[in-house]
């Protein structure tokens, strides 16, 4: 029995249904996970850096199958070639899967599987609106974007990145899961002066529906067990949390671009509203720099002034 099977009210179960590479425009290759659940009839995805993150719903043997199957729904080792035969072994490479010969279960010995290391993730709810409608309401698409370029740098200012390594757990969840035709409602009541939260109660929705549950499980099937979280928000923290398989130890701050630098990011009336909101009515740890990018025109004082955002 695995963990994701394992008998527990809280977590859901998972199962990786298919994963594929996909070469990205701006990076390193990603692998695509599509998961299917026991909560809910939706598609919810793990966008995951690294080869070698593997999740055990997917890889573990399954009773009769060929090596065509499993490389087809994406359980192999290494890299697919044309003429390529064995889904558990790439020769080209020279890894090779273990399995254990009773149930079946993926060995996940450190040769071929990511482990026990502290990997760098994102939890994001799906955001039509932001991600792919350009909205200018909200810093989702930026985010996305953003979580996706840390996890392929070593590096970015002070922040330590994912180095190829990382995980976005993507879940099917609009408009803090209320849905994109409330949230389109949503956003009119917010044209009419309301905030965001405000919004959502006067829609009688709470201020926020989301459920985190499926991210701990999913997480947990891909052998994750410390979490470097990107995220302002502390709550979030704890919904990573499921002792003693999942840990979240560090919260990595995600800045939005505009405060770093007046030439990026996204620049409107609606998302000052929006942060300010999350900062105030949602507990958000997000510190705006004051005029940090007009610091050098300041009589040579190298001081940065900060303040949260009021
Ligand atoms: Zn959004």
């Amino acid at each position: 029995m695995t963990l994701s099977e394992s008998a527990n009210e809280d977590l859901p179960l998972v199962t990786c249904v298919a994963r594929a590479r996909i070469p990205t425009t701006t990076g390193p290759d990603i692998f695509l996970h599509l998961y299917a659940n026991n909560r809910d009839n939706k598609e919810h995805l793990a966008i995951v850096f690294g080869e070698d993150i593997r999740s055990r719903t997917l890889f573990r043997r399954r009773r009769g199958e060929t090596q065509q199957e499993r490389m087809v729904r994406g359980a192999y080792v290494g890299r697919l070639f044309p003429g390529r035969t064995l889904a558990d072994t790439d020769e080209n490479l020279g890894l090779s899967l273990q399995f254990d010969e009773a149930t079946g279960a993926l060995k996940a010995d450190h040769a071929t599987t990511w482990h026990k290391q502290d990997t760098l993730v994102r939890i994001h709810s799906e955001c039509y609106t932001g991600e792919t409608a350009w909205s200018a309401r909200c810093d989702c698409g930026e985010q996305f974007d953003h979580a996706g370029r840390l996890m392929g740098l070593n590096r970015e200012g002070d922040i330590i990145g994912g180095a190829g390594h990382g995980v976005i757990v993507y879940l099917r969840q609009e408009g803090r899961g209320i849905g994109l035709g409330e949230k389109l409602k949503a956003y009119n009541l917010q044209d009419l002066g309301a905030d965001t939260v405000q919004a959502n109660l006067m829609l009688k929705h709470p201020a926020d529906g989301r459920d985190f549950s499926l991210g701990r499980a999913i997480l947990i099937d891909l052998g994750i067990e410390s979490v470097r979280l990107l995220t302002n928000n502390p709550d979030k923290m704890a919904q990573v949390e499921y002792p003693p398989h999942l840990h979240c130890v560090e919260r990595v701050p995600m800045i939005p671009l505009s405060w770093v630098n007046d030439h990026e990011g996204i620049h409107s009336f609606e998302i000052e509203g929006y942060l300010r909101t999350k900062v105030e009515r949602m507990g958000h740890l997000l510190q705006k720099p004051l005029k940090l990018h007009s610091a050098s025109k300041q009589n040579n004082s190298t001081t940065v002034t900060t303040h949260t955002i009021v």
